[in-house]
């Protein structure tokens, strides 16, 4: 594997130049495939950068506010282009910084292209509705209106359509960004901001600023000139920036955690449920937050599933992510591997039955990264902690139940509700689960993860702040509205 010739150092983008941190500090981004493969440096900035690229946000409001829809869809439509032509080399750089397979990182790429398309048409789109009023004589109607400054706070596991699919709306509705990426993801973020450079966004339309998320993220949370602030990530972080940004009345969007269910009936296709498993929950390294952790079994069919479950999972390939036969790569990060490793001895601490991997792979190449091999527990319950915290790792608790009210039962006793699924050819089980599932996306016969970028994406209960991202419902954050009255 060819380590990168010349590591870069990145800097942060901030009305429209590229400069350094004032600290002049800088962190490595280091490949989990490889530890000593450093990616890139990027600038650990202080609260002083931070204003410097909130001032020139608030300035550069006041210009890209008055452009047409249109023209700001421009803007963007020219960043796809151009992110589209770099899609290879920023694939690849997520592969060697957070450690996906290089097919699902093309594919993530791909999908920030189109989420920029998607939101470059919105600028065509309605903004308002023309309201009958009780006088005759007057024109009532409301307009969407921007709400200033927005700060963008970005975790590591999709680096690319993350910062996009919250950037481009704000974008487009009006707003000025400063995006705070994951300090493991920034060089990847930085590859991004690159495109919207040179798309030639107005200064200060778009600014990057890496560093500390207790300084930077938290300086985003806390500045009074930050109008709204959207993030993805932890619950704890989550929650501390919701009560801070409350505070002085701004406004949030967090989404969070998942632990999602994934309801296996006796009556389903117990190949395709196989298949929706793996991928659902192994995928990514199982670091997707709508990844299927839960898989809830009927009794029916338990031991038939769990053979071919066993049987199928030997088959998948840990490795670099660069490798075209690699299934499944490393954990994102050490802290994340430390993590995994540690929600697996409680597995096995707390009774449950560690029936495949637990352990990681042993030979020379891949000892020098975080891997973890695929791992499936059986017996858990609901009680247990891998039963209720989110592992973010490649770890299936599997779980048995009768009936399907008992699965559903099951499936909400958690303080999660992002994403669900169920596999059956009963509509009556189907149409019973809409119904009672505590969860934001709802999948029938397919894995819990998978979203659509024009469907509104976010869940229930503690995994979010109940606003949606992405569609048309990301309009309802990124704008406020004025109703106007006009009598003539
Ligand atoms: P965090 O919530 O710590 O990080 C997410 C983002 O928030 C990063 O940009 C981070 O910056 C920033 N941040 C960190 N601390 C603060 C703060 N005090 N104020 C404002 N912003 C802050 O997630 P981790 O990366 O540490 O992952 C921990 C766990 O979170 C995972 O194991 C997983 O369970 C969950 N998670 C869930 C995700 C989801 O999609 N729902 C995504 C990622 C993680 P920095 O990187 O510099 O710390």
């Amino acid at each position: 594997m060819a380590i990168l010739s010349q590591t870069k150092t990145f800097l942060n983008y901030i009305n429209g130049n590229w400069q350094s941190g004032s600290s002049e500090d800088v962190s490595k981004s280091i490949n989990p495939a490889n530890k000593e493969e450093v990616v890139g440096y990027v600038q650990v900035s202080t609260r002083e950068d931070l204003n410097e690229a909130v001032q020139a946000a608030k300035q550069a409001q006041k210009g890209w506010k008055k452009l047409s829809g249109v023209e700001r869809g421009n803007y963007l439509f020219k960043a796809a282009e151009i992110l589209e032509k770099k899609l290879d080399d920023i694939a690849e750089t997520m592969t060697r910084e957070m450690g996906k397979t290089l097919a699902e990182a093309r594919g993530e790429t791909a999908r920030g292209v189109a989420i920029l398309r998607y939101y470059a048409g919105e600028g065509m789109r309605k903004m308002g509705d023309l309201i009958p009023s009780s006088d005759s004589g007057a024109l009532m109607f409301s307009k969407r209106v921007p709400l200033g400054v927005v700060g963008v706070i970005t975790p590591w596991n999709f680096p690319v359509a993350i910062p996009i699919w919250k950037s481009a709306p704000a974008l487009i509705y009006g707003n000025t960004v400063i995006l705070k990426p994951a300090t493991e993801a920034a060089v990847t973020a930085a590859k991004v901001i690159e495109c919207f450079h040179e798309a030639g966004f107005p200064q200060g339309v778009m600014n990057l600023v890496t560093g500390k998320g207790s300084v930077i993220g938290q300086g985003l949370a806390e500045h009074k000139d930050v109008e709204a602030i959207t993030f993805t990530g932890s619950n704890s972080v989550g929650n501390q920036i919701g009560k801070t940004a409350a505070a002085r009345n701004a406004k949030y969007q967090l989404e969070m955690g998942g632990k999602n269910p994934i309801i296996i009936a006796n009556d389903c296709d117990i190949d395709l449920a196989v298949d929706a498993v793996l991928s659902g929950g192994l995928k990514s390294t199982g670091q997707k937050c709508t990844c299927s952790s839960r898989v809830i079994v009927q009794s029916g069919i338990y031991n038939e599933f769990k053979v071919k479950l066993l049987d199928k999972v030997k088959t998948i390939k840990v490795g670099n992510g660069l490798e075209s036969d690699t299934w499944m790569g490393p954990c994102a990060t050490e802290d994340q591997y430390n993590t995994v490793r540690g929600y697996i001895q409680k597995g096995i601490d707390e009774g449950a039955e560690l029936i495949f991997g637990g352990d990681a792979p042993n030979t020379e190449e891949l000892g020098k990264g975080f891997y973890v091999n695929p791992t499936i527990f059986d017996h858990v319950s609901s009680k247990m902690t891998i039963a209720q915290e989110e592992i973010f790792g490649p770890v299936l608790a599997l779980m048995k139940v009768d009936t399907i009210k008992d699965a559903i039962n099951l499936a909400n006793d958690i303080e999660f509700g992002l994403s669900a699924s169920i596999f059956t050819k009963d509509i009556s089980q189907i149409l019973t689960f809409i119904d009672d599932i505590e969860a934001g996306l709802i999948r029938v016969n397919s894995e819990t993860a998978g979203v659509e970028l024009q469907a509104p994406f976010g869940g229930m209960k503690a995994s979010s702040s109940h606003s949606r991202e992405q569609g048309e419902a990301a309009k309802e954050f990124f704008t406020t509205t004025k109703t106007v009255f006009i009598k003539g």
